[in-house]
């Protein structure tokens, strides 16, 4: 159950140039500490989403560094999306019901995973968790194994219900135990244990977040139909209440009431743990009702890693309107590719925003004043646009993440 992912190879050399000198050198010294290091990261998907994003390049980067890191997926079915799917919205605030039915659900499908780990017969040192969705898959020969656990959803505001004895991380003690955890996301989880804060980190040599001319990234998008002589705001996200495309459609018609020719892109894409993402497709694009100036794409319509790159790279205003907010790697991207930023101020977002580095917003009105005013001001802009880059530069880049990690390695194991 639980299927591996090849994640490539990556070397830490070519990040030299783009990151602190120090930094570089830093992680060269934790490489000689784990080196040889086993260490297993499991999570629920390898497509759509932050956690598998950032593992496509973390994976290969600690494999560079000498550890012995592989990438677990577990195999679920719907059956066990729904319920996870449900553990994930709770975990940010919808209201949710354990019931006996779900959790059975949940626990199987974990000892199921749990089950075929042991039988592959290999042993890991650490075993890494990722989502909420299997704490519980994860084994170690006889408990060798530790287990730092990080989700990447944001947990600031969980409803009440699920944090009694129902919830499904109380079913494992252990994982509220603060000197095992890794709090992945933001110090907005405040409700979680543990010392350590491993902010989330963006791959800058990724085909998503490469260099990309104006002239190729207009090359990209002019295929897509946006018209590269008027303006676009952009949104980039899965289609969920939470990320709120339609409030952003509702800011874009008050934009366009004082700025006519402005056009708005919302990409999203469609994962396959994501049933209700298809629902919400719909009734965005009910909501555009047919206005030939809002385009809707997916990973379904073409629009994959380098198309998303461009549209970052050239977006008026990069959007990101959320209700509730993991991380927001997507903002993080939008901030590296230098452009002005209008966000809700809600979970990692905030943390992303230096002074200076964005516009945050609590409604549409507040979002559509910002990009009004982001759009008429063309130096602002861009002054504001290079300001979060450098901030990204220096927090939010996976070497960072990949130090911060290894250090963590080197304390559980000692060396
Ligand atoms: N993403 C993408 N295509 C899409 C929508 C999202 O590649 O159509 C990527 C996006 O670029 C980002 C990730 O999915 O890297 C979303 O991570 P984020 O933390 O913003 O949100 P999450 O989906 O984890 O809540």
């Amino acid at each position: 159950m639980l299927q591996q992912v090849n994640a490539g190879h990556k070397s830490l050399a070519d990040y030299r140039s783009i990151i602190r000198r120090d930094l570089y050198e830093e992680i060269q010294d934790l490489s000689e500490r784990v080196k040889g290091a086993r260490v297993l990261h499991v999570n629920a998907t390898a497509f759509g989403g932050g956690v598998a994003e950032i593992l496509y390049t973390l994976v290969p980067l600690m494999r560079d560094a000498g550890v012995e890191a592989e990438w677990g997926v577990m195999l679920g079915a719907e059956p066990f999306f729904n319920v996870t799917k449900g553990f994930h919205n709770a975990l940010q605030g919808a209201p949710y019901d354990l019931t006996i039915e779900s959790r059975a659900i949940y626990e199987e499908y974990n000892r199921e995973s749990a089950a075929a780990l042991e039988r592959s017969g290999k042993e890991w040192d650490i075993v890494f968790v990722h989502d909420p969705s299997p704490p519980s898959s994860s084994t170690s020969p006889a408990g060798s194994g530790r287990r730092p656990s990080g989700s990447g959803a944001a947990t600031s505001t969980p409803r009440p219900r699920t944090r009694g004895p129902e919830l499904p991380f109380s079913v494992h003690p252990r994982l509220r135990r603060p000197d095992l955890h890794d709090e992945g996301v933001h110090p907005a989880r405040r409700g979680a244990p543990g010392p350590r804060h491993h902010p989330p980190a963006i791959d800058p040599l990724s085909p998503k977040n490469m260099a990309l001319s104006t002239d190729d990234a207009r090359f990209i998008t002019n295929q897509f139909g946006v018209d590269p002589e008027r303006p676009f705001l952009l949104q980039v996200s899965r289609f969920d209440p939470w990320k709120d495309p339609l409030g952003v459609i509702d800011a874009y018609r008050m934009v366009k009431e004082e700025i006519p020719e402005v056009q708005l892109v919302l990409v999203g894409s469609m994962a396959h743990d994501d049933p209700e993402g298809w629902d919400y497709w719909y009734k965005t694009v009910n909501y555009a009702a047919g206005d030939s100036d809002i385009f809707l794409f997916s990973n379904l319509t073409n629009v994959g890693a380098i198309e998303v790159n461009a549209f970052q790279s050239l977006a008026d205003v990069v959007i990101q309107k959320s209700i509730r907010e993991g991380f927001g790697l997507v903002v993080t991207e939008g901030l590296w590719k230098a452009r002005p930023l209008v966000a809700g101020r809600v979970g990692g977002i905030p943390m992303q925003v230096d002074q200076g580095g964005g516009i945050l917003v609590d409604n549409v009105p507040e979002a559509a004043a910002a990009c009004t005013k982001l759009l008429k001001d063309p130096e602002f802009a861009r002054r504001m646009g290079r300001h979060g880059k450098e901030h990204v530069r220096e927090h939010y880049l996976t070497p960072r993440l990949l130090r911060d990690d290894l250090k963590l390695f080197a304390e559980l194991l000692n060396v």
